[in-house]
């Protein structure tokens, strides 16, 4: 392996918490805190207190916590090196865990057309193409490919099948139809892949800005005409990178998964029927298994439960092992959100 991370130090899995900051939509009068951030020096910079209307305090401890003043490169500085390590050959997973609301897709997309609120994805991206072309002068030869896939009530749909326009080369968008059932497979070496996902050579950070561009679309456009699916479904972002080095010939697998999770928000009594019921039974199925997938790997079980939903199915070669895992935690500071807030950081310190 290339280089060293501090990660291997302290073991694979990790939980960082981001408090957003209160936005106008928030609603005026809003000015009451419920968050706090303890000062003692074991807990600086790692302490979250959640202080409930009564004023009952939850405190949480996780591997680092960004206030809503942490900007989004104050966010990449602390997951550089665990990308890096994807370069190196290692497996890794990078999920958002939240309501809706709390700042989950900025965490991870961000907002591309302001280059400073650019997110976890487009930064990570952009080094990993750096770092890859830097590498070169030392005989390394990376090849990428890239794969955008929504799981939605437990069905995977191909996000880059949506846009055909883009003239992009897309090696298996012929096979692709719609309705078309993807099923994840396990291979002999231990790898998954999904049948007929739509995998796209990438080259250049141009394309990959395209990529990214036409997966936020088809996302969006699930968005206005079927119920607001993007915040109902999980995104997930799969980088592939094979290096090969010309002159000493070591070789390196490396995967980066990047996933913007379903809305973790426990469903209101009203919406208790139909669609909206089969929608969030199939959200916390998968998110619960989620926490015990990666609860059993911290616990060092010898049973994982992966195959209890598709997310922890497909991800399985990415979350054991030497993998490394990270998980945002995002919190909305609005009072009127405290419960759920209350319900991720008891999720997150689960599995931290
Ligand atoms: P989620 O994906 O969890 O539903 P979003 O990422 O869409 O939540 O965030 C909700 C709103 O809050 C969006 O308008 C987003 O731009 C804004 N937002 C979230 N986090 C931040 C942040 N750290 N700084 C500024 N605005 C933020
Ligand atoms: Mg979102």
């Amino acid at each position: 392996k290339l280089h060293n991370t501090i990660l291997e130090l302290k073991g694979n899995i990790r939980v960082f918490c981001r408090v957003r900051p209160l936005l106008r939509d928030d609603g005026a009068g809003t000015e009451t805190t419920v968050i706090s951030y303890p000062t003692s020096t074991e807990a600086l910079g790692r302490g979250i207190d959640l202080i409930q209307s009564g004023g009952q305090k939850y405190p949480f401890t996780f591997d680092k916590v960004f206030t809503h003043e942490a900007s989004q490169q104050d966010v990449f500085i602390e997951i550089s090196q665990l990308v890096q390590s994807a370069l190196d050959g290692y497996k890794v997973c990078i999920f958002a865990y939240g309501q809706t609301g709390s700042g989950k897709t900025y965490t991870m997309m961000g907002r591309p057309e302001a280059p400073e609120q650019k997110g976890l994805i487009p930064r990570s991206l952009e080094q990993i193409f750096q770092i890859s072309q830097s590498l070169s002068s030392q005989g390394w030869k990376y090849k990428m490919q890239a794969s955008m896939l929504e799981i939605y009530n437990e069905t995977i749909r191909d996000l880059l099948t949506i846009n055909r326009s883009s003239g992009l080369d897309m090696t298996r968008i012929e096979n692709a139809a719609p309705g078309k059932q993807y099923s994840i497979k396990h291979d002999a070496n231990g790898n998954t892949y999904v049948s007929d996902l739509t995998i796209v050579d990438v080259c250049s950070i141009k394309e990959i800005s395209s990529l990214l561009h036409q997966a936020a679309q088809s996302r969006s456009v699930g968005k206005t005409q079927m119920n607001e699916q993007s915040s109902r479904s999980h995104f997930v972002f799969t980088l592939r990178i094979s290096g090969v080095n010309e002159s000493t010939e070591q070789q390196v697998q490396g995967v980066l998964n990047l996933i913007d999770l379903a809305g973790s928000e426990r469903l209101s009594k009203s919406e208790s029927t139909g669609d909206r019921l089969k929608e969030t039974q199939a959200i916390n199925k998968s998110l619960s298994s989620l926490s015990d997938v990666i609860f059993a790997l911290a616990k060092k079980d010898d049973h994982v439960p992966f195959r209890n939903s598709k997310l922890t199915y497909l991800l399985q070669p990415c979350l054991g092992g030497d993998s490394k895992t990270l998980m945002f935690v995002n919190i909305s500071p609005e009072p009127s959100s405290v419960g759920e807030s209350l319900c991720s950081l008891r999720f997150a310190a689960r599995v931290n």
